[in-house]
C-alpha cells in the first residue's frame, strides 16, 4: 500500500432470510469486486454485484423471481458513489445484468430509469435482450402460489387476497403467493478512500405488475457518501418507510461505531420483516441481519 492509500474492501451480500449454505457465492463475488478495485470502488462494487447476479442462486440477475402471473420477470438495481454518481433502474425488464444497466444510467443526465423506458435504454446502451427463468425461481413460483391459496400471509400484515383483488397482471390470475427476498448487494471502498455502493434484485415475491420496492431508491436500499456506503435488503415496503440505508449512514457519519450503528438499523425492525445491513467507512466494515444472509468479505 503507497502512503495515502487505505485498504480496499468489498462487502457482499445474498439477501436477508436468505440460507448460508450460498455463503460462496458471496466469496466469489466478493473476489471478483476487488479484482476490479484498481478502476475504483465504484466498479469494484459493481462488479461484486454483477458476479451475484449470474450466479443464479439469488434473486438478482439470472436467479430473479417470477412475478405473480408466472411469467413477467421486473428487476430493480442502482448504484452510487461518494463522488455523486448515481444510476438506477426500476422494473426493468429482459436483461442479463441490471446492475450494468444502471451504472450506464450514471452516465446520463438522469438517475433513474423505469420500465419500458428502461429497457429501452438498455438496448441502445448495447445490452442484449435476455429472459432468462431458472429452475430455482420455477420451483418458488410454484411454493408462492400454493402459499397464496393457504390461510398463513405470505408477507407480514398483508392479507394474500390483497393481490387477487388488485391484481393488475395481463394474464389472469390463478393462485391461491411465494415469498421472496435475496436480493444482492456491495459495497466497497477503495485505496483512495472512495466509497460506493451496487445492489440488484429480482422484487420480492408476491408483488403486483409495476412494484418498485427500496432497492432503486436512494437512502432507502442504498447510500454512499464521503464517509461511507450502506445497502440493505429486506421487505422494500417497509425499508422505505424508514430510508434505512441513509439513517444508518448517517449514524456511522456522526461517529457511531460500525456494530452499534448496524445493530440499531436492525432493531428498527419487528422481527418478523427480514432486514439485512451491509456497510463500509474509513476504518470500518460489516454485516448483520435478522435472519440467515449470504454475505462475504474480500479485502486487500
Ligand atoms: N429489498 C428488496 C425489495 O423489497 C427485496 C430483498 O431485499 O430481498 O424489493
Amino acid at each position: 500500500m503507497k502512503q495515502g492509500e487505505s485498504k480496499t474492501v468489498v462487502v457482499v451480500h445474498g439477501g436477508a432470510g436468505g440460507s448460508r449454505a450460498d455463503d460462496d457465492g458471496c466469496v466469489a463475488a466478493a473476489r471478483e469486486g476487488l479484482a476490479d478495485m484498481e478502476k475504483g470502488a465504484l466498479a469494484a462494487a459493481t462488479a461484486a454485484v454483477a458476479a451475484l447476479e449470474n450466479d443464479g442462486r439469488y434473486n438478482a440477475g439470472s436467479g430473479s423471481v417470477l412475478c405473480l402471473d408466472g411469467t413477467t420477470i421486473e428487476m430493480d438495481a442502482a448504484v452510487m458513489d461518494s463522488s455523486g454518481k448515481l444510476g438506477a433502474v426500476a422494473c426493468i425488464q429482459r436483461v442479463r445484468n441490471p446492475v450494468l444497466v444502471a451504472r450506464a444510467v450514471a452516465d446520463t443526465p438522469h438517475w433513474l430509469l423505469a420500465g419500458e423506458g428502461a429497457e429501452r435504454f438498455a438496448r441502445i446502451a448495447g445490452f442484449a435482450a435476455c429472459y432468462h427463468v431458472s429452475e430455482r425461481a420455477r420451483r418458488k413460483h410454484e411454493a408462492l402460489l400454493g402459499k397464496l391459496a393457504g390461510p398463513d400471509a405470505v408477507l407480514p400484515n398483508v392479507a394474500n387476497a390483497a393481490f387477487s383483488h388488485y391484481w393488475n397482471y395481463a394474464a389472469p390470475h390463478d393462485f391461491g403467493t411465494e415469498d421472496g427476498c435475496d436480493t444482492v448487494g456491495a459495497v466497497a471502498r477503495d485505496g483512495a478512500g472512495g466509497f460506493a455502493v451496487a445492489c440488484s434484485t429480482g422484487g420480492s415475491a408476491p408483488s403486483l405488475l409495476g412494484r418498485v420496492g427500496d432497492t432503486p431508491i436512494i437512502g432507502s436500499g442504498f447510500y454512499a457518501g464521503k464517509l461511507g456506503a450502506v445497502a440493505v435488503t429486506g421487505i422494500g415496503e417497509h425499508i422505505v418507510r424508514r430510508l434505512l440505508a441513509h439513517t444508518v449512514y448517517q449514524w456511522l457519519a456522526q461517529g457511531m461505531p460500525m456494530n452499534e450503528a448496524l445493530e440499531a438499523g436492525v432493531a428498527l425492525f419487528p422481527r418478523e420483516i427480514d432486514i439485512g445491513i451491509i456497510a463500509v467507512t474509513c476504518g470500518e466494515s460489516g454485516a448483520r441481519s435478522n435472519k440467515d444472509m449470504p454475505r462475504a468479505e474480500a479485502a486487500a
